[in-house]
């Protein structure tokens, strides 16, 4: 039994007991982090957990409370020290944004107004609304399709092949999950489509032997005959195609799918058209680069990130869908305490929960909202036209270099390369490409990360990095070849 006259004598709270002191080592965090900015230069890339801050990271949970001055100096040498770097000039690993600072006072803004836009008649509704409209604005999609912020590129891909799948009127999904169409939905992509499209493929029941996967030509781009061969093949055979999976920018090499001509072979066969966007759909800013994307503009659904190749910190995707009224019936579902009203807390816009599995969701759009606000598009397009203008100039370094080789086409913002040397075997030139890797990251020197271009191990390096200079590149390259020629003397 609870003492309840017990408990009310003694109300505890999580607000602070000593505001003044929580004032002031929050605007000693903020300086700390604003000299950490603009050190980022002189530090290392990235450095390695050690055994020390494991085991900082390995005790039980705290039962006493433990000075707040303590907590902070406890982040200052555990966590900090081992930051990932993809905010430092000379990352460009995978494919991660830097973020800004004025992206980090947006996000502490948005975690202290702590909205939840589930349903809710509140500001942020309204911005995250008004941030949607801009990326259509920007993308070149009509003001009345739809969209929805969510966590990265993953879940807007699966966002975007959900509203395709349960598009499929005559089937009903929704209600009867894929009894009508099992084994029978395909879906089509090309070999260097990104994971995350299996995963969504695989999550929605239609199963990763439904994902047929086309071959690419030495562009690595989708081979249109072997697509629509396919189709045809797996019409004849009883199979339903309902949806084509372009790229514009695969995460390999950054190559963009010849999107009007799936465009054109989903409109003959009556396929949804989704792109894989993620950060080669900003391509689209670039006014003298945006054909590579033609046809994007045509496409049923999109999904790209934010915290790519616009800049902002992690995490904010995106997902736009050409037909609002398709998207929100994939989703809409409104139980007794979501009804919503004309007045009052629980009026507001459509909820963003009928646009997707999320009900409680954070404020994402404030940074993005404050970081467009900040630079205006134009930047961004300045910006995004410097980082390719950068990887053509590290391809160019490269191939300037008979120690190193390009292993791909350079179309955007990524550059495959390895270290060669006459008389060695691809097999121990991959065991060196690995190593070379290695060292350039546990030096603390670059960042690059690695892929496998036509069997051939590569070093990667992926720009959507607004720090880097036209230096850091030089550096890349000089110290490729140093590590390359130090490690064959071994
Ligand atoms: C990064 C990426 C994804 C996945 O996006 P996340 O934000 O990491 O979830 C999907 N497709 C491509 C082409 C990507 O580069």
């Amino acid at each position: 039994m609870l003492d309840i006259d017990k408990i009310l004598r003694n109300e505890e709270t999580l607000d602070p007991e000593d505001w003044d002191k929580m004032r002031h080592l929050g605007h000693k965090m903020m300086d700390d982090m604003f000299d950490y900015f603009q050190s980022l230069r002189n530090r290392p890339v990235w450095k390695s957990p050690d055994e020390v801050m494991k085991a900082a990271l390995n005790k039980p949970v705290p039962a006493q409370p433990e000075d707040i001055d303590k907590t902070y100096s406890d982040f200052l040498t555990t966590v900090l020290p081992f930051n990932k770097g993809n905010v430092h000039p000379r990352f460009w690993a995978w494919v991660e944004g830097n973020g800004t600072p004025f992206g980090m006072l947006a996000d502490m803004l948005a975690s202290g107004l702590n909205p939840n836009l589930g349903v809710a008649n509140t500001s942020a509704v309204y911005v995250e609304y008004q941030v949607i409209n801009w990326m259509k604005e920007i993308l070149g999609f009509d003001p009345d399709a739809s969209g929805l912020l969510v966590s990265g590129g993953s879940v807007a891909n699966l966002v975007g092949i959900a509203v395709a799948r349960n598009s499929l009127a005559e089937f009903k999904i929704r209600e009867n999950g894929l009894t009508g169409v099992s084994g029978k939905l395909t879906i089509y992509c090309s070999t260097e489509t990104h994971s995350s499209v299996q995963k969504a493929v695989e999550l929605l029941g239609i199963g990763s032997n439904a994902l047929r996967k086309i071959p690419v030509n030495k562009d690595f781009q989708i081979s249109i005959d072997t697509l629509k061969e396919k189709i045809s093949e797996d019409k004849k055979s009883g199979f339903i195609p309902f949806c084509i999976v372009g790229n514009a920018g695969t995460v390999n090499t950054g190559a963009i799918d010849p999107l009007n001509e799936l465009a054109d072979i989903c409109a003959e066969e009556n396929l949804w058209l989704h792109v894989d966007g993620a950060f080669g759909a900003f391509t689209y800013l670039v006014d003298e680069l945006k054909f590579m994307v033609k046809g994007m503009e045509r496409a049923d659904s999109l999904a790209f990130d934010l915290h790519k190749w616009m800049y902002m910190p992690y995490e904010s995707g995106c997902t736009l869908i050409r037909n609002q009224e398709k998207h929100k019936n994939a989703f809409v579902l409104t139980p007794e305490y979501l009804i919503k009203f004309e007045e009052g807390l629980a009026a507001g816009p459509e909820p963003l929960s009928n646009y997707g599995i999320q009900l409680s969701r954070g404020f994402r759009a404030l940074k993005v909202w404050m970081s467009l606000k900040e630079h205006g598009i134009n930047k961004y397009k300045k910006l995004i036209r410097q980082n390719i203008a950068q990887a053509q100039y590290l391809e160019r370094l490269i191939s300037g270099k008979t120690e190193l080789e390009i292993l791909a086409p350079v179309p955007l913002n990524i550059v495959c390369y390895r270290f060669v040397q006459p008389g060695i075997s691809n097999e121990a030139l991959d065991k060196l490409n690995k190593d070379i890797l290695i060292q350039l990251q546990l030096r603390g020197i670059a960042a690059p990360s690695h892929t496998i271009i036509n069997g051939k191990f590569a070093l990667r390096a992926a720009n959507v990095n607004h720090r880097s200079r036209k230096e850091d590149f030089e550096t890349l390259v000089n110290e490729t070849v140093k590590i390359g020629y130090e490690l064959l003397k071994r």
